[in-house]
Order: structure tokens, then C-alpha cells, then sequence
């Protein structure tokens, strides 16, 4: 993942919440919401505002997590051994209430070969109860676009779905661009709280046989940014992500001017002709 220290917290906070309720959303988003005293306090900030989220293992009671101080939460996760140690995954704020401390988070549902659950977390999802216990640590904000930015071009597959809706929710009204938007059904479209100024291009895939990402990266193949001063997000699978970024270079936008991360990597991907 392309890292951005810059808009890391320097001292990012564990919270700790429990499961308050689930909702299968669309055909491949399963939300969870979670509550706990001190989420209240979690500093917000929109856009896609993301954060490491810790599972206990299927045989624990309780949930373990590192014991850290300042920004060196890794070597203490580390530290735990691994019969112990939680499960980590990344994740994005995809609601949040202050007054009532809560927080919903869209786990995207995937399928082993023979058509089974996959993914520890998104597994966990389908299978969570009110009381189930989880903690979140913040980790800030990856969209990065500068003020002077003439337009703003968003890519994503459906992982990159709730950082695409709070980025869209966050941005000023008067701003100007396109959301290229790939999920894996029609059903999976969501109304979105865009500027009048961005379009959204929804890319259904349909064919289950594909590798995400790719749909939506042969669409960002037929557009090219109006001028060198937009600004772009490219995320998701990462080929989608490394091949995005590439395309916009050799399209003439800086790097700079060019958040990109691989959110997860297909194993075994079949690359399309
Ligand atoms: C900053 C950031 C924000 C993210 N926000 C979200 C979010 O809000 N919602 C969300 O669903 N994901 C999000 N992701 C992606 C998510 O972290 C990965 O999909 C992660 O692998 C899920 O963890 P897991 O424990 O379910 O899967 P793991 O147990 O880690 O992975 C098991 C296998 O499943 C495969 N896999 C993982 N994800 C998918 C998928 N979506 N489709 C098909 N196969 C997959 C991988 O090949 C992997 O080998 C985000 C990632 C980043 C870096």
C-alpha cells in the first residue's frame, strides 16, 4: 500500500466497541455497526477516513490487543504470540454517529473457489452478534487533494466503495470530477451524496469469473484527466491501483497529484486480455 505518513495520526488511538447490530446492505455489503463509551471520541474527519480493525480468534473469549505508546502499535502486535495475537484488517469509516458513538463499517462479502465464505474479517461480518467485541485503531486519512485541484477523478472497486461515498460526502459542493465506480452486481449501486459537479459512472461486473478491479481500470483506460492540475484516487485491487496510477502518469498528471493503494491483492489473478 502506498504509504501517506503525512496524514497519519502520530499517535494513533486504539478504541475499543462491541457489535451493535448487522445489515446486509446490497448483494455484496455486509455492515456492521459498533458502539462503544469511548467512540465518541473518535476524531473523525470524513472522506475516507480508514483504520485497523482487531478480531479476536474463533477460539478466544476475549480480545487481546498490543499495548503501545506513540505510533509503534506494530511491534507490540508483533510482540503477542500467535495463538493469541488478534486479527488485523484494514478498514474504512463508512458511517459515523457522534452523539450516539457509533460507527458503521461495509464489509464486502467474498467467495473461496467453491463458493464458500472467504476472508477472515468479511466471514466475521456475516457471522457477528450484538456483544461480539472488536477494536478499531484510527490511522487518518489517505485522500489527499491539494486546494488549487481543477477536478477530482475517484476509481475504486467495491473495497474502495465506502472511501469513494465519504469522499463524495466530504468534498465542497462546487467540486468538480467523476467517481468511476465498479461493484459486483447492479444491486450493489447505492445512492450517493455527490457534488452536482462529479459525475459517477457505476462499472456492474457481473461476471463472477473476473478479478475485481479490472472493469473499472479498462474504464479509467478510456478517460483522460482535462488537465495536469486535477487530482486522483485510485483504489482497490492492486493491480487496478499500480496500473491506475500508470495510466494517469503517462496521461501527464504528476505523481504528486496521485493518491493511489493497493487495498488487497487477488491471489492467482487472471489478468484479462
Ligand atoms: C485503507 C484501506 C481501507 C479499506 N477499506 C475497506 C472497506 O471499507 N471495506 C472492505 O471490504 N475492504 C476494505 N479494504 C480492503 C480489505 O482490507 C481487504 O479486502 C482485506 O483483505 C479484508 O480482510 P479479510 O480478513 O476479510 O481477508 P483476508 O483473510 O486478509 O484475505 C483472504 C484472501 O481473500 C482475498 N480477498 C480479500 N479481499 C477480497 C475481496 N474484496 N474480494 C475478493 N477476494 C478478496 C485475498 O486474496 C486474500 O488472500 C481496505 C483496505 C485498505 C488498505
Amino acid at each position: 500500500m502506498a504509504k501517506i505518513h503525512r496524514l497519519m495520526p502520530q499517535r494513533p488511538r486504539m478504541f475499543r466497541a462491541a457489535v451493535l447490530r448487522t445489515e446486509r446492505v446490497s448483494p455484496s455489503v455486509q455492515r456492521v455497526t459498533v458502539s462503544g463509551p469511548d467512540l465518541g471520541e473518535f476524531p473523525w474527519q470524513g472522506y475516507d477516513h480508514w483504520f485497523r480493525l482487531f478480531l479476536r480468534l474463533p477460539h478466544q473469549r476475549r480480545l487481546r490487543l498490543p499495548e503501545f505508546s506513540g505510533s509503534r502499535w506494530w511491534q507490540a502486535y508483533l510482540a503477542i504470540p500467535e495463538d493469541e495475537r488478534p486479527h488485523c484488517s484494514n478498514y474504512t469509516v463508512a458511517g459515523f454517529r457522534r452523539e450516539r458513538a457509533e460507527m458503521d463499517i461495509d464489509f464486502v462479502v467474498h467467495h473461496g473457489p467453491a463458493g464458500e465464505l472467504a476472508g477472515r474479517a468479511a466471514a466475521w461480518a456475516c457471522g457477528a452478534r450484538p456483544g461480539d467485541p472488536l477494536a478499531v485503531l484510527d490511522q487518518g486519512v489517505l485522500f489527499d487533494c491539494p486546494p488549487d485541484a481543477s477536478e477530482v477523478l475517484i476509481v475504486a472497486d467495491e473495497t474502495g466503495l465506502p472511501a469513494a461515498t465519504g469522499i463524495l460526502r466530504s468534498l465542497p459542493r462546487d467540486a468538480r470530477g467523476r467517481l468511476i465506480q465498479e461493484v459486483p452486481t447492479a444491486d450493489d449501486r447505492r445512492a450517493l451524496d455527490a457534488p452536482p459537479g462529479v459525475t459517477v459512472t457505476w462499472v456492474v461486473r457481473e461476471d463472477r469469473g473476473s478479478v475485481p478491479g479490472t472493469a473499472a481500470l479498462g474504464e479509467l483506460l478510456r478517460h483522460s484527466p482535462a488537465d495536469a492540475g486535477g487530482y486522483a484516487f485510485v483504489v482497490g485491487e492492486s493491480t487496478l491501483a499500480t496500473e491506475g496510477r500508470r495510466h494517469l502518469r503517462d496521461a501527464g498528471l504528476p505523481r504528486e497529484r496521485i493518491t493511489f493503494s493497493g487495498f488487497w491483492r487477488h491471489e492467482g489473478r487472471r489478468l484479462a486480455a
